[in-house]
C-alpha cells in the first residue's frame, strides 16, 4: 500500500477524533528500567494511584477460583446483586464497567452528541475531555477555583445544548474535595435535563466525617450518576473494574450502549470478594493516613507547597517539573508529571509503602540540590 492511501483513510476519520491527543499514563517500572538500566526491582512506582499493599488477599483467592471457569462467558449477576445490597439500590440501577473509566465513555456515549456540550473544571481528571469529544461534543472547561470545581462558575457556564457535567470529588489530579452540602446545592439548581456525573473514584479514602451517600440522592436528582471503582483502595487497578449508580432509566441506557461482556470473570470474582475484605480495607486507608502526613510533612520540610488532598496521591509545587521529573527518573523515581492538566510545575505523587514515600522524599531532596 502507498502512503497516500494510508493518509487519507486516516482522513476519513471524524476532524473531532482526528484532534484528540492521546492520554498519557503513568510511565511503567519496566519501561524505566530499559531506559536507565536500573533493575525493576529497585524502582519506585508512586505515579498512578495504585493501592501499595497489593491487591485484597480474599480477591487473590477469588481469582485463583474464577480461573477454573475461564472458557465461560462472564455472567454479571453475583457481582450486581452485592453492589445493589450494598448501596441499598435497585440491580436495575448498577451499570458495571472494564474500569470506572469505562462507565464514562457509556455516560458520554448515552447523553452527549456533535452539537452538545459538556461542562467540565480545569485541572478536572483527564478522561472527561476524552470522553466528551470522542463523541462530538464540545468541552466546555471552567476555570478552577483554588485548584479545585468552582461549581458557581459551572453552573453559570451551562448552555441550552449542555447535556452533561463531570465533577470529581476528591479531584484527581489536585486532591481538591468539595463539601457535599456544596454538590447537592448545585444539584439542586442544575437543570432536570443536564446529566451530572459525580465520580467517586477516591470516596473510600475520605475520613468518616467527610463521607455522605451521595448514592441515596438518585432518587430525588434522576440526572445523577455516581462512579466508584475498584481500581484504588481495592487494589484490583489491573483486572479493570468499575460501577455507576443511577436511576433506573439512565442505567438502563447506558446497559444498552454496553458491551455485553465487559467486564471479565476474573474481575468480577475478585470485586465480589474485595468488596467484603474489612480488614484490607481499613489496612488500606490507615496506611494512606499515615503516608499522606509523612508524605506532606516530608514535602513542606523541602520547602515546597503542595495542595490539600483528600486521596491517595498529593500534588506539589516545584519551580520546573519536568527537570525535577527527570531528576527523579534518573533515581529510579516515578511520579507523574501533570503539565498535560494544565500545571507544568505540578507532580503528582502517590502514597505508597513507608519505604517508598521516604525512597521518594530522599530522591527529591537530592533533585532540588543537584
Ligand atoms: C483512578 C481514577 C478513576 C478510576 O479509573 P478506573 O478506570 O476505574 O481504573 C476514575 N476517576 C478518577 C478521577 C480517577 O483518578
Amino acid at each position: 500500500m502507498i502512503e497516500s492511501d494510508a493518509m487519507s483513510i486516516a482522513k476519513q476519520a471524524p476532524e473531532y477524533i482526528r484532534a484528540i491527543s492521546p492520554y498519557i499514563p503513568g510511565k511503567p517500572m519496566t519501561q524505566l528500567a530499559r531506559e536507565m538500566g536500573i533493575p525493576v526491582d529497585k524502582i519506585v512506582k508512586l505515579a498512578s494511584n495504585e493501592n501499595p499493599l497489593g491487591m485484597s488477599p480474599r480477591a487473590r483467592v477469588a481469582v485463583e477460583q474464577a480461573i477454573a471457569g475461564i472458557e465461560r462467558y462472564p455472567d454479571q449477576f453475583d457481582l450486581i446483586k452485592a453492589l445493589a445490597d450494598r448501596t441499598r439500590l435497585a440491580q436495575e440501577q448498577i451499570v458495571l464497567g472494564n474500569g470506572s473509566n469505562d462507565v464514562l465513555d457509556l455516560a458520554a456515549r448515552v447523553f452527549l452528541a456533535p452539537g452538545r456540550s459538556a461542562v467540565m473544571a480545569q485541572h478536572a481528571f483527564a478522561v472527561y475531555p476524552l470522553a466528551t469529544v470522542s463523541t462530538g461534543a464540545e468541552c466546555i472547561v471552567v476555570p478552577a477555583k483554588h485548584y479545585g470545581h468552582d461549581l458557581d462558575a459551572m453552573l453559570a457556564a451551562i448552555r441550552s445544548d449542555t447535556r452533561l457535567v463531570w465533577i470529581a470529588n476528591p479531584n484527581n489530579p489536585t486532591g481538591n474535595f468539595l463539601p457535599y452540602s456544596e454538590i447537592k446545592a448545585f444539584l439542586a439548581k442544575v437543570p432536570a435535563a443536564v446529566a451530572v456525573v459525580l465520580d467517586e473514584a477516591y470516596t473510600e479514602y475520605l475520613a468518616p466525617a467527610d463521607r455522605v451517600d451521595t448514592l441515596s440522592w438518585i432518587r430525588d436528582f434522576p440526572n445523577l450518576i455516581v462512579t466508584r471503582t475498584f481500581s484504588k483502595v481495592y487494589g484490583l487497578a489491573g483486572l479493570r473494574v468499575g460501577y455507576a449508580a443511577a436511576s433506573p432509566a439512565v442505567a438502563d441506557l447506558m446497559n444498552r450502549v454496553r458491551q455485553p461482556f465487559n467486564v471479565n470473570n476474573l474481575a468480577l470474582a475478585a470485586a465480589i470478594a474485595a468488596l467484603d475484605d474489612h480488614v484490607f480495607l481499613a489496612e488500606s486507608y490507615q496506611l494512606n493516613r499515615r503516608g499522606m502526613e509523612q508524605l506532606v510533612t516530608g514535602i513542606k520540610r523541602l520547602g515546597l507547597e503542595h495542595i490539600p488532598s483528600h486521596g491517595n496521591f498529593v500534588t506539589f509545587k516545584v519551580s520546573d517539573g519536568g527537570a525535577v521529573n527527570q531528576k527523579l527518573l534518573r533515581q529510579g523515581v516515578i511520579v507523574r508529571p501533570i503539565g498535560g492538566y494544565g500545571l507544568p510545575n505540578h507532580l503528582r505523587v502517590t502514597i505508597g509503602l513507608e519505604r517508598e514515600n521516604d525512597c521518594f522524599l530522599q530522591a527529591l531532596e537530592q533533585a532540588l540540590n543537584a
